[in-house]
């Protein structure tokens, strides 16, 4: 027989506490916030901002976190007048510089969506209906790159993660089939371009594999297959390689790499052929340049970065596998709790899930602002979008052609051009970028080519004009 509590020792009760008071919405809370987010989003032009005074800060915001909370008013006025005028917005019109951002209004709104169902996207198990939208994202975008209908993958927060990612897996596959074979654990090698993102390096660091630089000097910066063939020449033995990564469209100058001759070798060799589209990836929807990715099919991953070019917001990167079973068996986290997101259905093998893809394990489901812009926008509105980024770098190119102190450095293949200003160096150039800021005209930063300080315009959001790209150039005067 059950024991009977003793009456003397009441048992335990959790009463329901005050604290559960920040878990009910306040409707003035509701309102003024989502009032602040509709001005945003119906503003005819998004502010550039980031010229407020950063030194104040500090003394803005102290004392704010303590034991009793503020007014939202009080907290929210500090954020809106404080600080967000600090914050360049990386999605304004005028934004020139790095990778500009112009998230669609929709993918914005369905951001919040995201938000406001704290919806994750970690396995079949938990998220189905998540998972199933964030993968129809991710085959539209594969079957835009004419990978075979084995791909799929993953949106991670950003390109660097997919690269880190893919990597660990390309070097895992070698590693696993050297294992196979008897042969020794050595460290490995993965052949990059001079002109790779920076992420790149760092994977490798993280990774502790090697890289073997291609100097991309007579090619104009564009990593070809013969150029690794020649590099390859060079070395003595190769058997260290796993991997190579191509730049469909590097960061700095919008150059696209020769992937149809870089996947031949990578084929030939049995290496792993990484393309890093984290940029550039997105202009394949345009007709006129979409040659040029010619090989991107072949892919064994790829990165893609909806938060730059593909007009969803932070932070969102599109990675993936022509396998993603080698992917799942290199990132699945094991562990007993999880065995239920894991387990086999009857009659079939797993479901490969979201988290099993890349490193980490709970995810925010942030493919769905694509999912959704993408659904309500239609792709030939993308189709569009891309290509007058790339009709405003051939104009930016001719105006600076016609300046008679500026130079094109190179042809754009994309949408970032990069010139030089004759008899200008560093200080020039940073006073033009301090003066469109000050005046609000355009965010712009310089860059570097081959050593030498040059000017660096990188075009994105649909709604820049030719009278924006035109104040930018008569300040080079
Ligand atoms: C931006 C970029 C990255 C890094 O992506 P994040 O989203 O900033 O992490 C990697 N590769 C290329 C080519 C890029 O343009």
């Amino acid at each position: 027989m059950a024991q009977m509590p003793d009456p003397a020792t009441p048992i335990m009760s959790v009463e329901p506490i005050d604290a559960a008071r920040m878990h009910v919405a306040d409707p003035d809370m509701v309102r003024d916030i989502l009032g602040y987010v509709a001005e945003r989003l119906l503003a005819s032009e998004e502010p550039l901002d980031g010229l407020a005074d950063r030194n104040r800060l500090a003394g803005v915001i102290e004392g704010l976190i303590g034991e009793d909370g503020r007014d939202f008013r009080e907290v929210l006025d500090i954020y809106a007048e404080d600080l967000a005028p600090t914050v360049l917005s990386a999605d304004s019109p005028r934004m020139f510089a790095f990778i500009p951002s112009a998230p669609t209004k929709a993918a914005l709104l369905f951001d919040m969506v995201v938000s406001a169902a704290s919806l994750q996207g970690i396995s079949w198990f938990e998220a189905a209906g998540a998972v199933i939208a964030e993968n129809q994202a991710l085959r539209t975008l594969a079957d835009i790159a004419e990978m075979p209908s084995s791909a799929g993958g993953v949106f991670v927060s950003g390109g660097s993660a997919g690269n880190l990612s893919a990597l660990v897996v390309a070097r895992d596959v070698r590693r696993h089939q050297r294992l196979a074979a008897g042969l020794p654990e050595i460290p490995l090698r993965v052949v990059v371009s001079d002109q790779a993102h920076s992420s790149i390096s760092n994977t490798l660091n993280i990774t502790m594999m090697r890289a073997l630089v291609v100097d991309t000097t007579t090619t104009d910066g564009r990593l070809t297959g013969a150029l690794v063939a020649e590099a390859l020449a060079r070395e003595a033995d190769a058997s260290d390689i796993c991997a190579v990564v191509a730049t469909a469209g590097t960061t700095n100058a919008g150059i696209i790499d020769d992937i149809a001759g870089i996947g031949s070798i990578a084929r030939e060799r049995g290496w792993w052929l990484h393309v890093d589209g984290a940029y550039g990836g997105a202009g394949m929807l345009a007709p006129d340049v979409r040659h040029r990715y010619a090989g991107i099919e072949q892919a064994d991953s790829l990165v893609m970065d909806p938060h730059k070019w593909w007009f969803a917001p932070f932070d969102s990167a599109a990675l993936l596998y022509r396998d993603p079973r080698q992917a799942a068996a290199v990132h699945t986290q094991d562990a007993s709790y999880l065995d239920v997101i894991h387990d086999e259905p009857a009659g079939g093998p797993a479901d490969i899930n979201p988290s099993d893809l890349a490193h980490h394990l709970t995810r925010r489901a942030r493919g769905l602002p694509l999912w959704f812009s993408l659904a309500v926008n239609g792709l030939a509105a993308y189709r569009d979008a891309v290509a007058h980024s790339l009709e405003l770098a051939r104009y930016a190119a001719d105006r600076l052609r016609d300046h008679p102190d500026c130079e094109v450095i190179r042809e754009p293949d994309l949408s970032i051009v990069l010139f030089r200003r004759r008899g200008w160096g560093l200080a020039e150039y940073e006073e033009w970028s301090r003066g469109l800021l000050e005046s609000q005209r355009a965010f712009v930063t310089s860059s570097k080519w081959r050593d030498e300080v040059v000017g660096r315009l990188a075009f994105l959001h649909p709604a820049t004009t030719t009278e924006m790209v035109d104040e930018v150039i008569a300040a080079l005067d």
